[in-house]
């Protein structure tokens, strides 16, 4: 089945033209729609792109952070993620991985090489990954890819801990291709469109598939199709207005809300990073201020209440802070961008983009906690079919946070026993007890029944 392009870019310019600076009672009328968490029209999300005053900045941060708040609570997901090639066919001109750049060295990792990156994983105390690779695979082609999928699952029995849940960052498939992944019991699949407007597209994708914009802004339409409902998508900023973006953003989600009753599981925002032989990366043409960034995550909060958002370590350690609070709900952590970089450590000729944060694992948990939020090492929605539809039916009432804060403390207090060094261990079960006395008798009762479990010796416990 062929897919129309869900994007109308004259209904876009236009929203944005036919806003002149709404005034103060206007944007509070929008924050005010915004905290009923029923999400926000596209005319709107212009309207609150728009502002600039300090005083109405404060009040959009303010009543993101309460959404933020009511939806997430206190939990950040945690993951890493895993580059298994930086082989790739097209020349998108901010990536280092494009065909023609020659300031890499390029490197496939065998699955015996994947395996011993996810074990490096582990002993970590990961138990979600992010698969990447660029779009060229080595000659078994798009098999390597379910190949490696498999070896990651397969990575199990050697002391405590496994991977639960992979995520994918592959470039656009077939419908049939999508079956294939999604028999491979992927939790999401994960594509940025980049940029949604089509000329900046066409001037920064040269060559390659990836130069096909339609193939690439319907793929999310074939992977539901096949099956794969947990979708992640995403915009590279820095590449054309994000004012003209998160409009964008808006019109793919509600096409995929029409079309399957689900919209993404995740949007990402991910900003240009430099890259090597890359100056595009290195001068983005529409680079987003960090003011901005907070901004668009704020907005996103209001926009799509129930969508999680991630932030990876593209970011500094003290912005990535700041975002956390207003609406962030996943972050990367421990990240290399090289393939075979947890064994190898980070290496510029091989990398994808520079990072932004450096830490390693136990030092991102450890900053987490000590800021209050719980670090959830959790997989349990999709492993207990919580997913698509019906992760929206129990997220949109709320419910999903009678399973999420559970679980999330349950999953901290197997990293803090396993992996946590003394004085991570410290804080998080500081935090632990603080947490349990904060919540209700009943989610108390069932969190402490879990957390109990797993000082036990149990693993896995779920609800
Ligand atoms: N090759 C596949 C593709 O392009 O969709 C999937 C993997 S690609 C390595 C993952 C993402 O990295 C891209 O979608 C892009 O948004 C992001 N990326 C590429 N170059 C970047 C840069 N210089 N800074 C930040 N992110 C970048
Ligand atoms: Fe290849 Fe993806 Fe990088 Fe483009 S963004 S060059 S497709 S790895």
């Amino acid at each position: 089945m062929t897919h129309p392009t869900p994007i109308d870019e004259t209904a876009i310019q236009a929203t944005l033209e036919s806003i002149s600076h709404p005034d103060s009672a206007r944007i509070r009328a929008i924050l005010e729609k915004g905290l009923l968490m029923k999400g926000l029209e596209l005319k709107e999300v212009a309207e609150l792109s728009s502002l600039s005053d300090p005083e109405l900045l404060g009040e959009l941060f303010a009543a993101a952070r309460k959404v933020k708040d009511e939806i997430y609570g206190k939990r950040l997901v945690i993951f890493a993620p895993l580059y298994i090639s930086n082989l790739c066919a097209n020349e998108c001109l901010y990536c280092a991985f494009r065909a023609r750049n020659t300031a890499i060295k390029r490197r496939a990792l065998t699955q015996a090489e994947i395996a011993e990156e996810t074990r490096i994983l582990i002993r970590q105390g990961h138990k979600r990954v992010l698969l990447v690779a660029g779009e060229s695979y080595p000659r078994e082609g798009f098999s390597y890819v379910l190949k490696s999928i498999e070896t990651v699952y397969g990575v199990r029995g050697e002391g405590a801990g496994e991977i639960r849940r992979v995520n994918v960052n592959v470039a656009p498939l077939t419908s049939d291709e999508f079956k294939l992944l999604k028999a491979t019991n992927i939790g999401t699949y994960q594509l940025f469109q980049e940029t949604y407007h089509r000329n900046t597209y066409k001037s920064v994708h040269l060559a390659g598939k990836k130069a096909d914009y339609d193939w690439r802004v319907t793929a999310p339409d074939r992977a539901m199709e096949a099956g794969i409902n947990d979708i992640g998508i995403g915009v590279l900023f820095g590449l054309c207005d994000w004012r003209f973006e998160i409009l964008a953003l808006m019109q793919h989600i509600r096409h995929l809300e029409k079309e399957f009753g689900v919209g993404p599981h995740t949007v990402s925002v991910p900003r240009l990073e430099p890259a090597a032989g890359s100056d595009t990366a290195h001068h983005p043409p529409k680079p987003v201020s960090d003011v901005d960034f907070r901004k668009i995550v704020a907005i996103l909060r209001l926009a799509v209440p129930y969508t999680g958002i991630i932030m990876s370590t593209r970011e500094t350690a003290s912005l990535r802070r700041e975002t956390f609070a207003l609406g962030v709900s996943q972050i990367s952590a421990g990240s290399r961008t090289n393939p075979g970089g947890y064994g190898d450590g980070e290496q510029e000729d091989r990398s994808q983009f520079s990072l932004g944060d450096h830490r390693d694992l136990d030092e991102v948990v450890r900053d987490v906690a000590e800021l209050g939020y719980i670090p959830s090492f959790c997989t349990g929605c999709y492993r207990l079919g919580r997913t698509g539809a019906d992760f929206m039916d129990l997220a949109k009432p709320g419910d999903i946070k009678h399973h999420c804060d559970p679980n999330a403390l349950s999953t901290f207090e197997e990293y803090l026993l396993d992996y946590g060094s003394p004085a991570t261990r410290a804080v998080g079960e500081k935090l632990i007890t603080t947490t349990l006395a904060s919540m209700e008798p009943k989610q108390r009762a069932i969190s402490q029944k879990l957390v109990d479990q797993v000082r036990a010796g149990k693993r896995d416990v779920l609800c």
